[in-house]
This record gives C-alpha cells, structure tokens and sequence, in this order.
C-alpha cells in the first residue's frame, strides 16, 4: 500500500520536471507532441499551470490548429450529403416510368438518392414502406416491398404498387381513399389495393373486367390531384 503511494508519486513528479525539459528546449515540433503524450500520460492536464503556460507559449501554434479545424467544419457542413442509388432489377422499369411519366408532366425527378429493394420481413398487411414522405430530396429515400405473391400479382400491379411508394417518397402525397362518382377511387394514393387499371383475370357475367383503359387517369392523378374526373368515372 505504502510502495503504491511513492510510486505515483514518482510518476507525477516525474511529468513535471520532463514537461518542463521539454518547454524549453524543443522546438514547437517535438514540444507540442511531447508535452501532449506527457500531459496525457501524467494525467494531470487540468490542475499543472505549466499547461497554461505551455498553451501560452505556443498560442499561434493553437490558433493555427484552431483555424485549420474551422476550415475542416465549414467544408463539411457546405459539401452535400452523400446518397446511394441501388434499385433491384425488377422494379427498375416501374422506376422508369415514373420518371418519363413525371417528365411529360414537366417535372423532374432524381432518385439518385433512392434505395428500393424487396424484402421478407415485412407484415402481410404491409406491401410496401416509402421511409420519408416529401418531394425534397434532402435525403436518402428508401423503398421497401414484401416479396409476397399477394401484392402485386401481375406485373401491372406491381408498377401501381412501385408508382404509389414514389408519389410518397418523390411527391410528398399522402393517402387519398375519396372515391370518383362511380365508385371507383380517385387515386392511386388509395390505402391497399393496386387493381385500380389492372387487367382482366378471371371474367365472371358481364361486368367489365378489363381496367387497363383507366391507366391514363390514374398516372394524371398521381402527378395532379386535381385532375378532373374521367368520363368513365360519371
Ligand atoms: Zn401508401
């Protein structure tokens, strides 16, 4: 116990002298460097004025220092974030076509920041998350899809589905369930349900089982909310 106390402070009275050495002799170098090590080491950096004095001896060293931080925080905070661009081959030509589509409109789109792959971990209940609900761009949006055979079982469900998760991610448009006069609803924004324009599968009487027709409204709704309603929807 006794030996313990003589050796820490051996160790301390040691520091002192050695960052004393060191100030004098050293150019600013080797000086700041070993009186940095030595003051860390010691551990003794708050209540040793030879720390101040040191910082005095060396201010223009520390301003220096000081400045080339400043510069370093500035072009950090100036320079964009970094986003990453990586869309899974089979929803790259729905992409696509969001992005001609929104064109014909007069409106650009970058997904240069946009992730969207699927995935097996969502619920049923869920085909697909857009992560951040804005039509800026600020920031790297991503797509989710659950891979699940019931949520787009043609491929023209799918590209409802990839076009809904869009107008979220690059739009900002909410859900929308307001249905048209006809019952049908207004939006491809609608909450579940992709077969808004989906082809005929199964014809069952005479109802009028092929809906591609609708396409074109659906995708002038998506762009403009206040398209009229179709002749169709009366
Ligand atoms: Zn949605």
């Amino acid at each position: 116990m006794v030996a313990a106390v003589v050796d820490i402070t051996a160790d301390t009275n040691t520091c002192n002298s050695s960052l004393r050495e060191n100030g004098v002799r050293h150019g600013w170098t080797p000086f700041f460097f070993t009186n940095s090590l030595s003051l860390i080491a010691c551990g003794n950096i708050l209540p040793d004025f030879n720390v101040f004095k040191i910082v005095m001896a060396n201010l223009r060293y520390f301003s220096f220092i000081f400045l080339l931080l400043t510069v370093w925080a500035c072009d950090k905070d100036e320079t964009s974030p970094s986003f990453t661009y990586q869309v899974a081959m089979q929803y790259r030509p729905h992409v696509q076509t969001f992005i001609m589509e929104a064109e014909k409109r007069g409106i650009q789109i970058d997904t240069t920041n946009l992730i969207m792959e699927g995935v097996e971990t969502l619920p049923d209940s869920i085909c697909g998350l857009c992560n951040h609900t804005s039509s800026q761009s600020d920031r790297q949006k991503v797509v989710q899809f659950n891979t699940s055979q019931h949520c787009a079982e043609s491929l023209i469900e799918l590209e409802a589905l990839v076009l809904h998760e869009l107008g979220h991610c690059f739009l900002g448009r909410l859900h929308d369930d307001t249905l048209l006069p006809n019952g049908d609803p207004k939006s491809i924004m609608k909450t579940g349900g992709r077969k808004m324009y989906a082809p005929c599968t199964y014809q069952f009487g005479n109802e009028p089982c092929d809906n591609t027709f609708k396409r074109a409204y659906y995708l002038d709704e998506l762009f403009d909310p206040a398209t009229p309603v179709p002749d169709w929807a009366q």
